[in-house]
């Protein structure tokens, strides 16, 4: 019932089905039934970059972009690093008043409250949901840092990097494997001093990459915050779109996700069923033997694995 009314285009219905994917709600497992036949017509953007390069400023003129060509457009930002923050309370902050009477913009901060799943477990899902209500595309937007910038990748066709210059970004870049990641890397903030040098920075770094199957990820320039550099954005990630396609990568992609998917989900119910509440369960008195040289840890956990 709540996925019919979110199919059709009922925000409230649509919200609430979020929300069993973030509490990680049993009702969950009839809901992916009703919503699978639905799901693989939208696109999915991820944008990541440290915090404060304008991720949201960009992603806002995204959403504005594909509005404007007539696409549904959701945006799901996700803060893996805190699992107590969510739902309205974060990054929705004012954007969602802007498009607040738009039934074709559905705006949506999750964090993956504690459940044993995670961001692995819980994204992917969020997305089926999106997917199936109807929307064209998909951004998704990390809030947290680390690990969470590379995690991303992992659920989008489409990967955007952001960058901008005065946070020493070319170099944490690097580091952090996001070069591997992006399909589009986009230099925000051009109107300040250092925007040139942030992007021939990654213009020689991008020269000692290998090759991706015949993509090289363009360096496109954006001003966000004044919509400049906006269409060519648009523009590229419509090429690596098509790339996609014709590569025969964006089924490869897919694949990978629907895999790392299934994988989280099989994992955190073997997690709950071995685990069980704390204090009760088989798992206490295998760890209790253990930690006093009762049992080694093979064992205990073959033990574990036959119950
Ligand atoms: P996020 O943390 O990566 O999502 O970054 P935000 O989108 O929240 O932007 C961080 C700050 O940078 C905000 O104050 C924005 O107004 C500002 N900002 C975003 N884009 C630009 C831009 O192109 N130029 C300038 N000068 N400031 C920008």
């Amino acid at each position: 019932m709540l996925v019919g009314a979110a199919r059709s285009g009922d925000a409230r219905s649509l919200a609430r089905l979020v929300s069993l994917v973030e509490n990680g709600s049993p009702e969950l497992r009839p809901v992916m039934r009703a919503v699978a036949p639905h799901t693989g017509n939208a696109r999915v953007i991820g944008l990541t970059g440290s915090p404060g390069v304008g991720k949201s400023t960009v992603t806002d003129q995204l959403v504005r972009a594909y509005r404007a060509a007539g696409l549904r457009v959701s945006v799901l930002a996700v803060d893996p690093t805190s699992p107590f923050s969510g739902g309205a309370l974060l990054g929705d902050r004012v954007r969602m008043q802007d498009h607040a009477t738009d039934s074709g913009v559905f705006i949506r901060s999750m964090a993956s409250r504690g459940h044993l799943g995670g961001l692995s477990w819980s994204a992917p899902q969020a997305l089926h949901i999106l997917d199936a209500a109807g929307f064209d595309v998909i951004c998704v937007e990390t809030v947290g840092v680390g690990q969470a910038e590379v995690e991303v990748a992992g659920l989008a066709d489409t990967t955007l990097v952001v960058l901008a210059p005065g946070l020493g970004d070319s170099i944490q870049t690097a580091k952090a494997g996001i070069l591997e990641i992006a399909d589009v890397f986009v230099v925000n903030k051009s109107d300040r001093p250092g925007a040139n040098d942030v992007s021939r920075d990654l213009r020689s770094m991008l020269a000692m990459a290998p090759d991706r199957r015949g993509w090289r990820p363009p360096i496109v320039l954006t001003a966000a915050s004044a919509g400049t550099g906006v269409d060519e954005l648009v523009a590229r990630v419509a090429e690596h779109w098509e790339w996609l396609g014709e590569s025969g990568v964006l089924r490869e992609r897919r694949v990978a996700r629907a895999r790392e998917e299934v994988s989280a989900i099989a994992v955190a119910d073997i997690r709950r069923r071995l685990g069980g509440l704390p204090g009760e369960s088989r798992l206490d008195e295998l760890a209790e033997l253990v930690a006093t040289g009762k049992l080694d840890p093979y064992s205990a956990a073959d033990d574990l694995l036959a119950g």
